[in-house]
């Protein structure tokens, strides 16, 4: 159903993960014939869409805070004779969506896989009625949604993302992914080239291929067969303009020998590869059910780095999941020493409803597992201080993404998604350029033009 009408204006608020960030975008692609146009102020909105995210409490949690602070512009708006929706989007609408729908102020809920459904679904709530729309639907979303306009791709940037996968059957213990998301689905490979053949041609130099479990990707190829992720990466290796590609998220049992191989075969696939964890102890990784060991972690990167001897990894980590002894605990701070990660995510496990794990016993005091948690950051701290010091005085090729804070300065990427700032024209924005790393900064490289440093143009960065 069409709602074309006057113009609108949208303000999509994202929480959680990249594929929210995706999502989020898709909506907003979505709406767009229908007359909305994106706002960065939700007051002055007439549709406001929180995208949430259910993976720990303090996620949840913020959403119901937000639907206030919102509520309170949708009041101020009726004074001034506006109307304002309120929509509830993403993992909290499809885990609490009857929930929410009763919230005063929220007009609209709409699960992770029917916000293709979006134009129907405002045209009913701007009828008065309260919309609750969380069930898994026959079609995929994917089929539906609009592309997004070229002029909207160029100014979200020269680096994006594309979902590819979706769901996961892997049921770890603590994880509320495959009740929200719902079982793996993969997107067609000539679909998804299609999609990165668009964002190319628009000015895209880098795709980030997203899935919750994006190793396991499984897509139909053009013959009909299942392709693997490694087959995809190949695949768009060939797009035009296509620089640099990255995948996430990976979990190690996925990690096939063609996905390894890949990363030495294929030049633009990037050497940074966030391999999850959670623990380096046996007993918890079992209790977790990860589907793999230590070793079995440890046995995949050295794989990978024989493959690639300057590849470089990050993680996520879980502590205090119900049951962790400070052994326990200790294997984990002894795998993290072990691989020596560029970078991490630390979790304090947060009980989830539903999940196995939050009817476990033994659930750790939040005061230990926040005290495991410093001591697993110092850890990681260090490791990222240490790997980002070491490209001090070494040249790296940099995807010059945007203009930075001040005049004449531009910011961009190494290969391992560090930020470099340079001084350099604009016109070098979507290149990728030798840059001499001069200096370290807390959350950033500086960086020169290597000509201008005088420093020789190595052809790729070692780490
Ligand atoms: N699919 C990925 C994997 O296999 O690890 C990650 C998906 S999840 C969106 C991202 C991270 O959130 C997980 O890797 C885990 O470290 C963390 N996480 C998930 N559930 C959690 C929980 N209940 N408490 C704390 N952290 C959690
Ligand atoms: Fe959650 Fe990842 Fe485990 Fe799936 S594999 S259940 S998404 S942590």
């Amino acid at each position: 159903m069409s709602i074309k009408s006057a113009p609108r204006k949208v303000h999509i608020k994202s929480f959680g993960c990249q594929m929210n960030v995706y999502d989020s975008h898709r909506m907003a692609d979505t709406l767009a014939p229908a007359g909305y146009s994106e706002t960065a102020n939700p007051a002055e909105a007439d549709l406001v869409i929180l995208n949430t995210c259910h993976i720990r409490e303090k996620a949840a949690d913020k959403v119901y805070s937000e639907i206030g602070r919102i509520r309170e512009m949708k009041e101020d708006a009726a004074v001034q004779g506006r109307e304002m929706l309120i929509a509830v989007a993403g993992c909290v609408a499809q885990a609490e969506g009857r929930e929410i729908g009763r919230r005063r102020g929220v007009d609209l809920v709409v699960g992770s896989q029917n916000y293709h459904r979006l134009p129907e679904l405002i045209a009913r709530a701007r009828r008065g009625e309260r919309v609750v729309d969380t069930e898994f639907p026959l079609e995929d979303k994917f089929d539906v949604l609009a592309p997004p306009a070229r002029e909207v791709i160029r100014n979200r940037g020269i680096s994006a993302f594309v979902t590819v996968q979706e769901g996961c059957d892997k049921f770890c213990t603590f994880c509320v992914v495959p009740y929200t998301r719902g079982v793996e689905v993969s997107r067609p490979v000539e679909k998804i080239a299609a999609e990165v053949e668009r964002l190319a041609a628009a000015g895209v130099r880098e795709v980030t291929l997203i899935g919750q479990n994006v190793n396991a990707y499984h897509g139909e190829d053009a013959n009909g067969a299942a392709a693997t992720l490694a087959a995809l990466l190949q695949r768009l290796a060939r797009v035009p303009g296509i620089a640099r590609l990255r995948y996430t998220t990976s979990h190690p049992r996925d990690m096939g020998n063609d996905l390894i191989a890949a990363h030495s075969d294929l030049p633009p696939l990037m050497p940074y590869v966030h391999l999850p964890v959670q623990s380096g102890s046996d007993r918890m990784l079992a209790a977790m059910n990860r589907k793999h060991t230590r070793a079995d972690y440890l046995d995949i990167i050295a794989r990978l780095r024989a493959a690639r001897g300057d590849l470089a990894f990050s993680s996520d980590f879980i502590v205090g999941f119900p049951g962790e002894t400070e052994e326990d605990f200790r294997a984990t701070l002894s795998l993290a020493d072990e691989v020596g990660f560029a970078g991490a995510y630390t979790f304090a496990y947060s009980p989830r409803p539903g999940t196995p794990a939050a009817q476990m016993e033994e659930q750790i005091p939040e005061a230990i597992k926040t005290e495991r948690l410093y001591r697993l950051q110092a850890l990681i701290a260090r490791q990222q201080r240490d790997f980002n010091a070491s490209f001090v005085g070494r040249s790296v090729e940099v995807l010059i993404e945007k203009p930075g804070k001040l005049a004449g300065q531009l910011v961009g990427r190494t290969p391992y998604l560090q930020s470099v700032q340079v001084m350099a024209p604009r016109t070098l924005i979507g290149q990728v350029l030798p840059l001499a790393i001069t200096d370290l900064g807390t959350n950033t490289l500086f960086g020169a033009l290597a000509e201008r440093a005088g420093a020789p143009a190595l052809a790729a960065a070692g780490a």
